[in-house]
């Protein structure tokens, strides 16, 4: 039996040490600390693995340092669904509430080209409502002679410009562990003006290096996006390494898969899995209907492809919609084909809202 202390900082302090006492008391148990979060934290969470049923919670649970027990699962004992689990499903980042029962749509630039565009959209996004977009800066790209994105000379733009159109969150993909230290830096100098989501892209949903490096650092919520070519579980796992980390404010993205068998879209549209994800762990859903699509095609009844698989993500439950508009798509630098333009911003957002008052019907 194995007792996981998580998310204490109060190590030295004497309540700790009459727990730490107490469970030494106590036949067969193994306890270790997991993770130290900021000294602001005062939080002990025990997760009990393995056959814990002769230990009595309610005991443990009434000593002062103690938030609360939950009895885990060797499975994403951190972000994974368990029985009787009082811990929130849901955190808030920078005025914007992330959580399974949430919608929050990141509608923007695939990669950020020029501050122009950057202000049109962000401009079009305030004009609609929005607070939240997804720019990319650093860029993953199959060929090595393809744009790799500006990088951190456009992040002081970007976060002005945000600032300045009431933006709070920005997805930013990062692909190394020198691009936090940038984003922090370039918010540091512009006087924080918005917020930011760190995205894992799904060629890195399994740089478990990279994502012990994300994991450690507390202040920006994670958007991990699932392999392209990996199980389920095995993405799920690479969530639980953030976490295990000590970051728990991850939400989890469903972009398509591969399957090499002729797909007419570039990726296999996986937004079925979105309950089942909900099911196994309590990580909000994000859906990516434009990198799962691929294309600005359009069945005959004049909707977009994009514009279906969106509304079958939301309909099934999905708590994020990332999606790549463009002032221009043929300037676009990276995937002007599949980015919607800026004209349809307002049909899309009404049809996720169709969608959004459908799935909330049917709950
Ligand atoms: C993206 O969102 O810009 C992106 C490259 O996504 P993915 O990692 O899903 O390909």
């Amino acid at each position: 039996m194995i007792l996981i202390l998580d998310a204490s900082t109060q190590t030295q302090s004497a309540e700790y040490r009459q727990l730490m006492a107490h469970l030494a008391g106590l036949q067969g148990v193994q306890a270790r600390v997991h993770t130290e979060l900021g000294a602001e934290q005062s939080l002990t969470e025990i997760y009990l693995i393995g056959n814990t049923k002769s230990l009595d919670i309610e005991d443990m649970q009434s000593l002062p340092c103690v938030e609360r027990v939950v009895r885990v699962s060797q499975e994403y004992r951190i972000l994974g669904r368990h029985k009787d689990d009082s811990r929130p499903a849901y955190f808030d980042y920078n005025g914007v509430r992330f959580g399974q029962d949430t919608l929050n749509v990141f509608a923007g630039l695939c990669a950020v080209d020029s501050a122009e565009h950057v202000e049109i959209m962000l401009r079009a996004l305030r004009d609609n409502g929005q607070v939240c977009t997804r720019m990319g800066a650093y860029k993953p790209r199959t060929s090595p002679y393809a744009f790799q994105g500006h990088g951190k000379n456009c992040l002081p733009y970007v976060f002005e410009l945000a600032g300045k159109y009431g933006i709070k969150v920005i997805a930013m993909e990062i692909t190394h562990e020198s691009h936090l230290h940038e984003i922090g830096e370039a918010l540091h100098q512009t006087g924080n003006p918005t917020g930011v989501m760190l995205q894992i892209g799904t060629r890195n949903t399994q740089n478990f290096e990279l994502l012990k490096i994300v994991g450690r650092q507390q202040r920006f919520p994670v958007l991990l996006k699932r392999g392209f070519g990996i199980t389920l579980d095995e993405s799920l796992n690479a969530a639980e390494y953030l976490a295990s980390e000590g970051n728990r404010n991850v939400v989890f993205g469903l972009r398509g898969m591969k399957t090499n068998m002729g797909d007419p879209h570039r990726n296999l549209v996986d937004f079925a899995h979105v309950p089942v994800v909900k099911r196994l762990t309590r990580m909000p859903v994000c859906v990516d209907p434009s990198h799962s699509v691929g294309t600005r095609a359009a069945s005959p009844d004049g909707i977009l492809d994009i514009m279906h698989v969106t509304a079958q993500g939301v309909l099934a439950g999905a708590n994020m919609v990332l999606v790549d508009f463009h002032p221009a798509p043929p300037q676009a630098l990276v995937d002007g084909p599949q980015a919607l333009l800026l004209k349809e911003l307002p049909h899309f957002l009404e049809d996720v809202q169709v969608a959004r008052e459908a799935y909330l019907k049917r709950v």
